[in-house]
């Protein structure tokens, strides 16, 4: 196992809102095809004006967000207005291309806590129309004080509704006080385990919210306790070969392909559409740096 530190971001500058990124990661960019991973809160929003993500682009990937606690309103180019809530699923595949904007609701609870997660898609699929979907109604699979939420993908004979498009998992997992289970897990697959609440013991690993603990292949079950109860996210797939290039909100194969995704963008083609009803400007692409993007893999 390896633990992979997490690095503090704050998302819209230094006052903006804090999150901690544990993918990519410098050890490892990728846990099967989930390449991205940010977890916040729980945050008071007390006195804040909690998330303001002004509307901006995606390409080649699916934007999962998850909540802990507290409530997030989407609303995307294709013109859909949801909001999320603990226990229910944002699945967003931006495809050949899709803008969005995410914020705190006017009307919401004073804790805010959940993640942010990015699916590559494979080359197959990366340049498909852009879709969004809302799952309210996700499997759980009991056992032994542990309940876990399939989000995504398959775990324990269970199947998410959520739409993939390579095999994975992502699954949310609570555990009772005292709780101790064991887990089944796939050997084709590599996983990895983030804690939201509480210190769960992964194995012989006591793992509090942070890092992610990067728990490989190989493996038919993962056991899981916990003295206390505990909550954490378990992230899981067949390892994604394909090298990308991932710059600003893009996911990419080559730097040229990024070039015209950030000019696309920038010069407002239809290929984005537009984002109604948020009350600010559209997210600006920063500049392209001065070197070519190169394509990187799973694996430092
Ligand atoms: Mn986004």
């Amino acid at each position: 196992m390896e633990i992979l530190p997490g690095t503090p971001v704050a998302l819209g500058g230094p006052r903006g809102f804090e999150v901690t990124r544990t993918l990519p990661n410098k050890q490892r960019r990728m846990v099967g095809a989930w390449c991205f991973l940010d977890a916040y809160g729980p945050h008071d929003l007390d006195g804040s004006p909690g998330m303001r993500v002004g509307p901006h682009p995606h390409t080649g990937l699916q934007t999962v967000t998850w909540l802990v606690a507290g409530e997030v309103l989407h609303r995307d180019s294709l013109g859909n207005v949801q909001e999320i809530r603990p226990g229910r699923l944002n699945l967003m595949t931006a495809g050949r291309g899709i803008s969005h904007a995410e914020v705190t609701p006017a009307d919401h609870s004073r804790s805010l806590h959940g993640v942010q997660l990015w699916v590559a898609l494979p080359h197959a699929d990366r340049d498909m129309p852009p879709a969004f979907a809302h799952h309210a109604d996700l499997p759980v699979f009991s056992d032994g004080g542990l309940a876990a939420t399939v989000l995504m993908g398959d775990l324990a004979g269970l199947t998410s509704p959520a739409a993939t498009h390579t095999p994975l998992v992502g699954a949310e997992i609570t555990l009772g006080a005292n709780a101790a289970a064991s887990l089944p897990l796939r050997s084709d697959f590599e996983y990895a385990v983030l804690a939201l609440d509480g210190a769960p013991v992964i194995e012989e690993t006591t793992l509090k919210p942070g890092p992610l603990l990067y728990v490989g292949s190989g493996r038919a079950s993962l056991r899981l306790s916990t003295a206390s109860p505990a909550r954490l996210l378990l992230l899981g797939g067949e390892p994604f070969e394909e090298r990308l290039v991932m710059w600003w909100n893009f996911v990419g194969r080559e730097h040229d392909e990024i070039v015209q995704m950030r000019l696309d963008w920038e010069s407002q083609t239809p290929r984005f559409g537009s984002v109604s009803g948020y009350d600010g400007p559209r997210l600006p692409a920063p500049p392209m740096p001065l070197t070519r993007l190169v394509s990187r893999g799973r694996v430092r």
